[in-house]
């Protein structure tokens, strides 16, 4: 059997931000690999640079050197618009805040990344009710976000981020705004999806018990990714 593609690979990655006169460097020459079906932690203080990891890793921001590949594709040469439609399908973003359209019931904001990317609706609205369901939020799927827990809510984020079915989860402090028991179950369910859908995850989090479960821990040091 051959092995399989990495569904996120860094290699060499450079982002420096200006600062006044001089450069703040961030990331120098940062190598990663997260493999389908791997949940991986990224830890690392504040100020370190784990937003501008998950930023560039997920083709919201470009490095200012290195090749960021996705499901082994090369993105630095890209067209904007070519990234954008990557970003789409292989890609999906948990934030700590759930940033659910309030309006909407759980159902339709996970039903409405698909049909942006072209699906039909009846085809939509099978696979949101399968992965609502599947992340125990059957008995709500016409609920509006008002009327979820915060844990819910943060469950029907994840149902959307994955809509699509993206090789690659990445996610900033998903469960930093819940308290400890939700946020436990929360990841209990996360890992679960990760697992059954063989996606690959890479989550910051300053949860030392939550990181510990995952399958590796990464650090930002002197700008590069290295194992804990
Ligand atoms: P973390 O997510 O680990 O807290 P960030 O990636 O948000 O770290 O930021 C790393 C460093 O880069 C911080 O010192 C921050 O102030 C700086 N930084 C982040 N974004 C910008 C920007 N757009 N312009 C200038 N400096 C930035």
């Amino acid at each position: 059997m051959s092995r399989p593609i990495p569904a996120l690979f860094l290699s060499q990655v450079e982002r420096s931000y200006r600062q006044g006169t001089s450069a703040l460097h961030i990331l120098r020459g940062a190598d990663l690999a997260v493999w389908p079906g791997e949940l991986v932690a990224l830890v690392a203080p504040s100020g370190t640079g784990k937003s501008t990891l998950l930023h560039v890793a997920g083709l919201l921001e470009k490095p200012d050197a290195g090749e960021i590949y996705i499901a082994g594709k090369p993105t630095a040469a890209l067209s904007e618009r070519a990234r954008t439609a990557l970003r789409r399908t292989e890609i999906g973003f948990v934030y700590q805040f759930h940033h659910l359209l309030p309006e909407f019931s759980a159902l339709e904001n996970v039903v409405l990344p698909q049909i942006i990317r072209g699906l039909e609706r009846e085809d939509a609205d099978r696979r949101a009710t399968e992965l609502l369901s599947f992340l125990g939020l059957g008995e709500r799927l016409n609920h509006r976000p008002a009327e979820l827990s915060g844990g819910e809510q943060q469950r029907v984020a994840i149902a959307r981020a994955v809509a699509n079915a993206p090789g690659l989860l990445l996610a900033d402090e998903p469960t930093g705004n819940l308290d400890p028991k939700t946020s436990e179950h929360v990841f209990t369910t996360l890992i679960a999806l990760v697992r059954a859908s063989r996606l690959a995850a890479l989550i910051a989090t300053h949860n030392m018990e939550l990181a510990a479960r995952m399958d590796r821990r990464v650090t930002i040091r002197d700008g590069q990714i290295v194992e804990v």
